[in-house]
């Protein structure tokens, strides 16, 4: 009996398996054709500073305007990317795009610091340290107006690749951040041995705030003591902002701002209407 219930859970499952891994070529190739049809596109949130809310910086945030299931957010493909190395071909795609909207924007007047998200897999990559020094050398892009986000993870492991790549990405100049920083097991003493220019605060830090008042307080204190920016994710309310601001949060990002948009709206948000025709 069991080896027949056995037998049974095997069909059921090695069913479901076959159906999974369908899924995943089909996803695959959607991918591939993606990128060639030009079906992705990135959207940019908008980072204010705290003293007057000006805008400072944008983070590049990917969408993939699908022809038939219309806008699929990063959280359903990027994972998929990552564990097939798609996502250096995407990647790529991001970075080229994103250095020339900077390009764009500083041409506009607004230095902006742009940032994009950087998957494990890119970031273990040594080629990563060519690809965004031949980015800035292509759109004379400046380093530091370009700023590339890791996760915590990926700097604890104690990978001698991981500290060459930073060691060599510091020296062109570009910025690192930690993002969803406090959701990884990293502590803030050991983020000390990587040149680190700014924390982003986890949103649901941000969205749970009074039970997490004492532990943000912590974090934006030390992390000031350490020389580095903190800038806190999914802001929404005035509330919100301002109690971030009077704790000494540098930089905000949020829907309480903008959502992420696509980079001509982003214009419109760097210029405001009433400016326009001047501009
Ligand atoms: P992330 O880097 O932490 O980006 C912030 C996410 O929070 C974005 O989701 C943004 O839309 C969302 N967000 C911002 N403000 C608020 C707010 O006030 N409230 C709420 N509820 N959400 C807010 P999105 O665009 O869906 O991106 C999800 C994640 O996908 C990103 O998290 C990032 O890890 C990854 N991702 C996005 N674009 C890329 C990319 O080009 N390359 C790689 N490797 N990963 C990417
Ligand atoms: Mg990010
Ligand atoms: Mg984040
Ligand atoms: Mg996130």
């Amino acid at each position: 009996k069991a080896k027949e219930d056995g037998r049974n859970c095997f069909r059921y499952f090695s069913m479901n398996l076959q159906e999974q891994v369908q899924k995943r070529m089909e996803l695959e190739t959607d991918i591939q054709r993606a990128l060639r049809d030009g079906e992705f596109e990135i959207f940019y949130q908008p980072r204010v500073a705290a003293e007057d809310l000006r805008i400072v910086g944008a983070e590049a945030l990917i969408r993939w305007n699908h022809p038939t299931r219309g806008v699929i957010e990063p959280s359903e493909f990027i994972p998929l990317c990552e564990e097939t190395g798609l996502i250096e071909q995407v990647g790529d795609w991001v970075l080229g795009i994103a250095v020339d909207q900077q390009v764009h924007w500083r041409n506009m007047g607004f230095p902006l610091v742009v940032s994009i998200n950087l998957s494990p897999r890119q970031f273990k990559n040594e080629d990563i340290v060519s690809k965004v020094a031949k980015a800035i050398a292509r759109t004379g892009c400046r380093p530091n107006e370009l700023e590339l986000e890791i996760t915590e993870s990926m700097i604890m492991e104690k990978d001698h690749t991981v500290a060459r790549v930073v060691s060599e990405l510091t020296k062109l100049g570009v910025r690192l951040s930690i993002d969803d920083f406090g959701t990884g097991y990293s502590n803030l003493a050991s983020l000390q041995n990587f040149p680190v220019d700014s924390l982003k605060i986890d949103r649901s830090f941000i969205e749970n705030m009074r039970s997490n008042q004492a532990i943000t307080e912590m974090i934006i204190s030390l992390s000031k003591l350490m020389g580095m920016k903190i800038v806190a994710e999914g802001v929404e309310t005035f509330e919100q902002l301002n109690w971030l601001r009077e704790k000494g949060c540098q930089e905000f990002q949020g829907f309480y701002f903008s959502k992420p948009v696509p980079a001509a709206e982003f214009d419109t948000l760097l210029i405001p209407a009433g400016k326009r025709d001047r501009a």
